[in-house]
């Protein structure tokens, strides 16, 4: 079948690279895709987010099955319009993708399902926000209504800091003027990713990820400096506790009101004392999460998305190997905040590409023979093995490989689940 991935970054090319793998895809294109993904399938330079140009492209590229990375598209309804012209695709609709574009939506059908969530209040005004956190205290926590790429969330530690919070949203700083302000929830956090058909469910994997860009997670917010998998906090029983509580209920309500989930739920947990908590949903794969399943789960990867938009969950298996795996991000220096375009990766053309090592590219574009880096997380260098201490050698191996002076990673990646050495 031909196959058609949007997006561009290291999540689309672990995708691409688990798909092109199955003997079922003959023609893999990416769009738009980088350096690293137009060694393993064409690239298309087209904008993912017109329902109007990813339509036209499907049709002439005779495309049999879709899928969409990232959130963007989603949230413009890319999906739907696809599906209403008789494609293929994995990917939830627009009203379904509220479940990670809206958290009062997300709030909401927590309330209605009886999900385990944090408890909440919504205010469209500041002066009802403040005084509604000077009665609850601190620590609490504040988050612009919308979508703000990880920027609109400020867990405050201080009424002071709340109150901030509140200013700086009501003064438009992520576009939207409503603010959800919700119980803090103290815990570790994982991520657990379930396919989705809008009436079956399927569990893929757990992970961890790491969102600061400091060693011992500190320092500002980015987009994940890596991640691993599985998520040994999420055990057996306690997954078996969020797909009954949590998961199945949320899919049955969203089927109820009339908008079924399809595609991948993402569930960010809160876990405290053998309980969990949801902290939202997203409604595609994590990057870089994706890079370490993606590399567990490999060339049924495919079957199981097929499955996933072909409603035939219910009958679909996972096959596990037990196995670990792990990614490290090397992102451009001063990222999260600006950065050099344009320098110069070198080393990339003796890396081992196996089911055991891949580097995955996330910010690249080829230039007459050299890799350069486009964007600020660039490479996701990604082991697996029979442990999570194996996976880490491997992947660290790989970052040692790659000559990128402009670049840096995080050293610590995994400290929570890796034995003391
Ligand atoms: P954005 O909307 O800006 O894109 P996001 O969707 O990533 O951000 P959340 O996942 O809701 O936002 O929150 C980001 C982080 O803030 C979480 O991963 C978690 O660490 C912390 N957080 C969010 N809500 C809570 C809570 N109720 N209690 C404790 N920590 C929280």
């Amino acid at each position: 079948m031909n196959i058609l991935i949007l997006g561009s970054g290291g999540r689309e090319h672990a995708l691409a690279w688990a798909i092109r793998q199955n003997p079922k895809c003959d023609r893999l294109i990416v769009a738009p895709g980088n350096a690293g993904i137009e060694r393993i399938a064409d690239c298309a330079a087209i904008d993912i987010n017109s329902r109007a140009d990813v339509l036209e492209f499907a049709e002439d590229n005779a495309i049999d099955f879709v899928v969409i990375g990232p959130e963007a598209p989603l949230a413009a309804g890319v999906s739907d319009a696809l599906r209403a012209a008789g494609f293929l695709v994995f990917g939830p609709s627009q009203a379904a993708a509220q479940l990670e574009a809206s958290k009062t939506f997300t709030k909401e059908i927590c309330d209605a399902c009886n999900a385990p969530t944090a408890a909440w209040a919504r205010f469209t005004d500041p002066l009802g926000a403040r005084e509604y956190v000077t009665k609850q205290g601190a620590p609490i926590v504040i988050k612009a209504d919308g979508l703000a790429a990880g920027k609109g969330v400020t867990v405050a530690e201080t009424i002071a800091q709340a109150h901030e919070a509140i200013d700086l949203i009501f003064q438009g700083e992520f576009g939207d003027t409503s603010v959800v302000i919700e119980e803090f929830m103290a815990g570790e956090e994982a991520s657990f990713f379930i396919l989705c058909d809008g009436t079956d469910c399927l569990p893929i994997g757990t992970a961890q990820d790491h969102k600061r860009v400091g060693e011992g997670d500190t320092g500002p917010n980015t987009g994940g400096m890596g991640a691993y998998s599985p998520a040994p906090v999420l055990t057996d029983a306690l997954q078996q506790q969020v797909m009954d509580r949590i998961v199945r209920p949320t899919v049955a309500e969203m089927a109820r009101k009339g908008m079924p989930f399809q595609g991948v739920l993402y569930a960010g947990l809160m876990i405290q004392d053998g309980q969990a908590r949801l902290v939202e949903y997203n409604v595609r794969f994590g990057d870089p999460e994706c890079q370490a399943l993606m590399m567990r789960l490999g060339a049924q990867v495919l079957d199981l998305l097929l499955a996933c938009a072909e409603e035939r969950l219910g009958a679909a298996k996972v096959n596990w190997a037990d196995d670990h795996a792990m990614t490290i991000v090397m992102a451009a220096n001063g990222y999260p905040g600006s950065y050099e375009k344009g320098t110069v990766i070198s080393g990339l053309d003796e890396i081992p590409e196996t089911s055991f090592e891949m580097v995955f590219h996330a910010g690249t574009a080829s230039d007459d023979g050299k890799v350069l880096a486009t964007g600020g997380r660039v490479l996701a260098c990604t082991g697996r093995g029979d442990s999570l201490a194996e996976a880490h050698e491997r992947a660290y191996k790989l970052v040692d490989m790659i000559d990128w002076p402009q670049g840096f990673c995080r050293r610590d990646i995994g400290w929570r689940a890796l034995p003391e050495s």
